[in-house]
């Protein structure tokens, strides 16, 4: 199931290596020595979870939709234009930022607003693609792998303690 993620995604423009970098940008002052490669193991983690795969089969069928005018009215138009106060889209990514605990919200309402690298360019929809769930979903799957690191480092910090005070 993750491989379809990842092919679905990649179909829709959003490869791993740009939700990679965008984990690598949040957590590389808190994590010592943090690589790109450990960044995209984070996120296949993440591709992992069913919560986080209905999610994303979700959104994704919905931009879809809406783009081929394949949606009842006004549904159809609130996600076309992608209306700021429709708010379902972030709704059902917070399906995904809950999957490593609130660090996961935390970094995703930070993301929300700077909307760094890939989210950006999806958010401006220089293409004619609709996005209006997939930028919310990729930037909740970054906050979801980032949480995932924090909590990672912490553990070990954790274990060190522990094995000093042997
Ligand atoms: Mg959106």
């Amino acid at each position: 199931m993750e491989k379809l993620i990842e092919k679905k995604l990649a179909e829709r423009g959003v490869s791993i290596e740009k939700i990679a970098e965008i984990v690598y940008v949040l957590q590389e002052r808190y994590v010592e020595g943090l690589t790109l490669m450990e960044c995209r193991e984070a996120v296949r983690a993440v591709f992992k979870k069913r919560e986080v795969q209905h999610a994303v089969l979700t959104g994704i069928a919905l931009d879809i939709l809406a783009e081929k005018n394949a949606l009842p009215s006004p549904l159809l138009e609130i996600i076309r234009n992608d209306e700021s106060l429709y708010g379902i889209d972030e709704v059902l990514a917070f399906a995904i930022t809950n999957v490593y605990g609130s660090i996961g919200l935390t970094n995703f309402g930070y993301l929300d607003k700077t909307k760094l690298g890939i989210i950006g360019e999806l958010n401006n929809g220089k293409n004619k693609q609709v996005n209006t769930f997939l930028d919310d979903l990729i930037a909740a799957i970054a906050a979801a792998a980032s949480a995932r690191l924090a909590h990672s480092i912490d553990g070990n910090i954790y274990l060190n303690y522990l094995n000093e005070s042997d």
